[in-house]
């Protein structure tokens, strides 16, 4: 299939959204009425553009408010159609979108609609051109692709054929059966969004809310099956209408955009074979093998200290850098204050940071590979410096994404470290639960692409929770085991914890990292004694905690009040967390103790920043 893109998903001016487009790989463009109108040159110019970059204009779009007008309405429409036509002479494409009525005059039916569509299909095979017609999810009449193929098909024209757009199709909750009952060769063109599930109108949801596919939460997997049962083989193209890609980089953009269709075409490019190298299966990493803090020698110290309050212990230091690695349980953390290495540079830029995980993962070979093929280009570090041989792929935030090989592990500790000798290791945490991430709503698409494209990790819808400064919009990127987890945050507002942390790091950052315990009471007792502080929870919260879960013993309330932990319930289980004070305001340790607790707490997610909130103002 040509992969396509339509000009209205990219921010920039026409020429920057061709050159970005280009770059990105796409071998079709659809030509946005807005962009040609607003364009600085000749039509022939665009043309000349498109051409040099190798580009193929799929469609020319939107031709609106065109069947079932009456008179004398619908003369005038057909002498529209024919300007349009002879600007697709000079833009060089064959292809008119036409999207269903939304006129209020428009009058309703199919063999009306079937009748104007027949003519129009007249007028452009006397020219050489065709028709793709389109269901409007909001249109007057048609807004269901079953009955624009049913127009379609009585139209019975060969310039005349049907446009599917999944968004239209999905957001109606339409069935998808009747698409296996539609000849491939009577789709024109098929467009493809994603989405979040959001209940609003549907021209409000399909303006400020599409996605690519795998960044939303539609069944895409299901239709491009359907699609392939009809024997299509035209342009797969990208129309997405998102306030965020329209504000950030159309070069970041049109690469997302391009890998999504690489990722969501993977079975049918695998069947094929069109594809040299069909995008390999993977398994999603086992675990968060390790994180590494970029940090200076005085953020070292503090960072030293907290650790040893949580009972951390130093187990090795790199046998060549200025490295440590500090563990407990299966947490491994890596100190790298080595000049002139990539955490030093990122420290340069962003300050004390988490910059880098390492992932436990089965079949490092198919994941690399999978990785090129959807254009995030695996990195292999410096061979002189970087002994350890792992590769890694740019992450959100650009931090560094270490696909560590789960059946050569723990072989690179071993060969890089020095080994302490220490006393009995503390046994307090045991393994990482989840990593929370900050980050702009832009990098949060480009961040749930990632986990899901590349590692097979799936997504839980968003939820908005309630900060002091605003709303953040928070989502969960899990494997289907949970062993990896990351809770992506993201916020328009600047004064919300997510927007401080923002500030803090000049993007992308690390909020918090959640630790795993069996004894939560012990942890806190342990912290207490040693006058570390914890995060200052409010009584109200108590009050209402005992109120909400009514069952909840006075002795189990009165020692979470006097530790500072909070408590959820859903229904598998129970969950305690603990957060320790923020370390030089940007993340701090969450503790965590699950007994069968599938969330994250999400009814304590408005407390947290609240308390979070009035420690970054101190
Ligand atoms: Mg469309």
């Amino acid at each position: 299939m040509l992969y396509s893109i339509a000009t209205v998903c990219l921010s920039g001016t026409l020429r920057e959204k061709i050159n970005a487009i280009a770059a990105a790989g796409f071998r079709g463009i659809e030509i946005f009425e807005n962009d040609l109108i607003t364009h600085d040159g000749p039509v022939s110019e665009i043309r000349r553009m498109v051409e040099d970059h190798g580009l193929e204009i799929v469609t020319y779009q939107p031709f609106r408010d065109f069947e079932g007008m009456p008179e004398p309405l619908r003369q005038k429409a057909f002498a529209r159609a024919e300007r349009k036509f002879d600007l697709m002479a000079q833009l060089g494409t064959d292809l008119l979108m036409v999207c269903s009525n939304v006129n209020p005059q428009a009058l309703g039916g199919i063999q009306r609609a079937t009748d104007d569509l027949h003519e129009l299909g007249e007028r452009a095979q006397a020219r050489g051109l065709r028709i793709a017609y389109e269901a409007l999810a909001w249109a007057r009449h048609v807004h269901d692709y079953r009955d624009a193929w049913e127009i379609v098909r009585r139209t019975d024209h060969p310039h005349v054929g049907l446009c599917l757009d999944t968004f239209h199709t999905y957001s109606r909750g339409t069935e998808l059966d009747t698409l296996l009952n539609i000849p491939g060769d009577r789709i024109f063109l098929v467009q493809m969004a994603d989405a979040p599930r959001l209940s609003m109108d549907h021209l409000s949801w399909s303006r400020h809310y599409r996605c690519f596919p795998g960044q939303g939460e539609l069944d895409l997997g299901r239709f491009m099956t359907h699609l392939q049962a009809t024997g299509y083989g035209g342009p797969l193209s990208l129309e997405i209408f998102n306030d965020q890609f329209r504000a950030g980089s159309a070069h970041k953009t049109a690469a997302d955009g391009y890998r999504s269709l690489v990722y969501i075409n993977r079975t049918a490019e695998a069947r094929q074979a069109q594809a040299a190298r069909p995008l390999p299966d993977v398994t999603p990493p086992a675990e968060i093998q390790f994180i590494e803090f970029a940090i200076n020698d005085t953020e070292k110290q503090a960072l030293t200290t907290l650790l040893q309050q949580l009972g951390f212990h130093h187990a090795g230091t790199h046998h060549k850098k200025a490295v440590e690695l500090w563990r407990q349980g299966q947490v491994n953390l890596v100190m790298n204050l080595e000049p002139d290495s990539f955490a030093q540079r990122y420290h340069q830029q962003r300050g004390v940071s988490v910059c880098a995980f390492g992932l436990g993962c089965q079949g490092v070979e198919a994941l690399v590979e999978r990785a090129a093929l959807l254009g995030y280009p695996p990195l292999h570090g410096n061979p002189e410096t970087d002994t350890h041989g792992i590769p890694a792929i740019s992450g959100p935030g650009d931090a560094l994404l270490y696909l560590v090989d789960e059946a050569i592990e723990p072989a690179h500790w071993e060969r890089e470290f020095v080994w302490h000798e220490t006393a009995e290791p503390l046994a307090y945490l045991s393994r990482v639960d989840h990593i929370a991430t900050s980050m702009s709503h832009e990098e949060m698409l480009h961040s749930v692409l990632l986990y899901r494209a590349l590692f097979n990790m799936q997504g839980t819808p968003s939820v908005d929770v309630s900060d002091p400064g605003g709303l953040v919009k928070s989502q969960v990127m899990q494997t289907p085991d949970h062993a990896v987890c990351f809770t992506l945050n993201s916020s328009q507002a600047r004064n919300t914890v997510s927007g401080h942390i923002l500030d803090r790091y000049a993007g992308t950052g690390v909020n918090h990292i959640a630790l795993q315990t069996s004894d939560i009471f012990a942890m806190a007792e342990r912290l207490r004694r040693q006058g570390t502080p914890t995060m200052q929870v409010t009584e109200n919260y108590y009050d209402d905690l005992g109120a909400r879960f009514s069952h909840l013993p006075d002795e189990l309330l009165a020692r979470l009040r006097k530790y500072g932990i909070l408590y959820d319930e859903d229904g598998n289980g129970v969950f305690f967390q603990l957060f320790t004070r923020m370390f030089a305001g940007r993340f701090c340790v969450e503790i965590v103790q699950r007994q069968g607790y599938q969330g994250f707490g999400v009814p304590n997610a408005q407390v947290r920043m609240t308390m979070q909130a009035r420690e970054l103002v101190q």
